[in-house]
């Protein structure tokens, strides 16, 4: 392509509100724009870059044996009321109204119509196991859009959803999709790892797995062993917790709240006008043959095995229905109050326990509660947080950190959503039974910026090549010279043809305009024609390598090639 007429409008400056090193990039190469807080135009640069990590994503999860479709993102709002989601997920999802006043969501993710899908259109053990993917735009009233496509409002999403027979089904096609994962993100270049994560609002039975890129911008910090393979993302789901003010300062004493029936996590949400995913889920276990409430968000499922390692607890086990009642708890999502209990949360969840969350009578909320003053605390612990200093849970050797961008996600949700919206199949015996699933996505624009965050250095960065929007970026110095002129159009001419693609940068331009472009827009693969083209010789230069060789054309061809 010739660069002349190319929308690449590139920037000496990067506008003020750019914080990340790779949103100033991607603005200044000439890559995105902004339209809205969160919402950007991708320019035929980035949209290059952004089909070729399409592609990658496609090649992988095809030869899984997934088919692709194509979903609607304007979602009926009844679809998510079926799931009851519709009131959990809060603010984060665009809500809308049609003529007629019937409420629609703009897809944040896409459980619910796939599982609708899948639920009118397959019935048979014959058709499953069934992996189903989409690529497509995804919304979601991000509370913080920040760092260009880091954290959109509007962005590309490769999201699969699998069914099955059953869970050594859904065990075989995680293994499948973590292994493809692994793939796309060492084919597109970027330094990640994968973790071990908490489910977030989409919840689910199983485990599940972050992908990290390895960035110091990263929300997220990953602690990973020096010793064994062991991996996990400390960070919670950003769910607001941080204005939440601190302990007992000025706190009101606690208030009942009367909520008949009450019982779920949707109607606390709705009477205490509290998002879902900030209320405290109260779990009670018998710890050591002791009873031991564990105060954890709305939304969050906590792993046995964890509260072990991590609170050094030999034994550890959901309690009875009778040693609830012994102990003096309602079930419901309630904390207890003035009960002399072991309560282990973490610390944001205390934040917030403190000033919102609490009852333990039977059609009552307590608002307000403070641990420590109304509820008696014996033990305070961090289940989900660890510290310098501290040691592997498996193995007990030093752990390390970093910060992390959450780059995909693989899921195990069982029948959390098949089950909400009744996605059965007969089985051989002719029996109706759940369908047993897992979601699987990757932040593909996300990516964009993960990498350019990684390959930068200060003012200029050089892409991968399998993701650059060209290969080869050649630029002629002087465009009226003669010599410099015949020799780049040969060889735009023989790269071309030899499925190399080159951006040619033939413009009548200073030759401090073209390089500095040229760094901007970060080509894998510079060829300067310039003084010596009448010896037929070209500057080549591979960036990432910061090699210079002097060049026959001939040269040029057999390196590239
Ligand atoms: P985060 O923790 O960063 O908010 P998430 O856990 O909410 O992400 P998922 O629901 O797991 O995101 O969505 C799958 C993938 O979509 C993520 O792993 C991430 O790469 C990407 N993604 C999520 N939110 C955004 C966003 N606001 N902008 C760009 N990509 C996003
Ligand atoms: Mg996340
Ligand atoms: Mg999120
Ligand atoms: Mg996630």
């Amino acid at each position: 392509m010739r660069q002349d007429k190319l929308l690449v409008p590139t920037l000496r400056e990067a506008p003020g509100d750019a914080e990340a090193n790779s949103h100033k990039l991607l603005l200044r190469g000439g890559y995105i724009r902004q339209l809205a807080a969160g919402v950007y135009t991708y320019l035929p640069l980035g949209w290059r870059v952004l089909r070729k990590v399409s592609n990658i994503v496609r090649e992988e999860m095809d030869r899984t044996g997934a088919q692709e479709l194509l979903m609607p993102a304007m979602q009926p709002a009844e679809l998510w009321q079926e799931s009851g989601r519709y009131h959990v997920y809060g603010p984060e999802l665009i809500r809308l109204k049609d003529r007629n006043d019937r409420e629609f969501a703009l897809g944040p993710t896409h459980e619910e119509v796939i599982t609708t899908l899948v639920r009118n259109e397959v019935t048979s053990y014959r058709k499953l196991p069934m992996n189903l993917y989409q690529i497509q735009t995804k919304y979601r009233d991000e509370r913080r859009p920040r760092f260009g496509l880091l954290r959109g409002r509007e962005f590309m999403m490769k999201d699969a959803y699998s069914f099955d027979v059953n869970w050594e089904g859904l065990d075989k096609v995680y293994k499948e999709m973590y292994n493809a994962y692994s793939r796309i993100f060492t084919r597109v270049g970027l330094d990640f790892r994968a973790v071990e994560a908490n489910a977030g609002s989409i919840g689910g039975e199983g485990e599940n797995h972050e992908f990290m890129a390895l960035a110091d911008i990263g929300e997220d910090t990953i602690v990973s062993c020096t010793a064994c393979d062991y991996a996990a993302n400390l960070e919670k789901a950003e769910a607001g917790f941080t204005e939440v003010p601190r302990r007992d300062e000025g706190a009101p004493a606690f208030e009942r709240i009367h909520t008949p029936g009450s019982a779920s996590i949707a109607q606390l949400s709705e009477a205490l006008g509290v998002p879902a995913n900030q209320l405290v889920k109260t779990m009670i276990y018998v710890a050591d043959g002791k009873i031991a409430a564990v105060l954890i968000r709305g939304d969050h499922e906590v792993n046995e095995l964890k509260l072990q390692e991590v609170l050094g607890f030999e034994d550890i086990r959901p309690a009875e229905s009778e040693e609830v009642a012994a102990a003096g708890f309602v079930p419901g999502f309630a904390s207890p109050v003035g009960l002399d209990v072991t309560v282990i949360a973490d610390r944001e969840v205390m934040n917030v326990a403190s000033w919102i969350v609490g009852a333990n009578e039977k059609d009552y909320h307590l608002k307000h509660v403070i641990p420590g003053r109304d509820v008696k605390i014996t033990k305070v612990a961090d289940v989900r947080n660890a510290t310098e200093g501290d040691v592997c849970p498996r193995c007990g050797k030093p752990l390390q950190f970093h910060r992390g961008i959450e780059v995909g996600h693989v899921f195990k949700l069982g029948t959390k959503y098949s089950q909400a919206l009744g996605a059965t199949f007969l089985d051989q015996e002719g029996k109706s039974q759940t369908m047993i699933m897992g979601c699987y996505g990757i932040g593909i624009s996300r990516i964009l910026s993960a990498i350019t965050e990684q390959r930068s250095d200060g003012g200029s960065m050089v892409w991968p090549v399998s993701i650059a929007p060209f290969h080869v970026h050649l630029i002629q110095i002087a465009a009226k010279d003669e010599a410099q002129r015949q020799l780049a159009e040969q060889l735009y001419e023989q790269l071309q043809a030899a499925g190399i693609e080159v951006l040619y940068d033939d413009r009548d331009e200073r030759a401090g305009v073209k390089f500095k472009d040229a760094d901007l827009m970060g080509m894998p693969i510079r060829v300067t024609v310039g003084k010596q083209a009448g010896e037929g010789l070209v500057e080549f230069k591979n960036r990432a390598e910061d090699r210079n060789e002097v060049y026959t054309a001939e040269q040029v061809m057999a390196e590239v090639l």
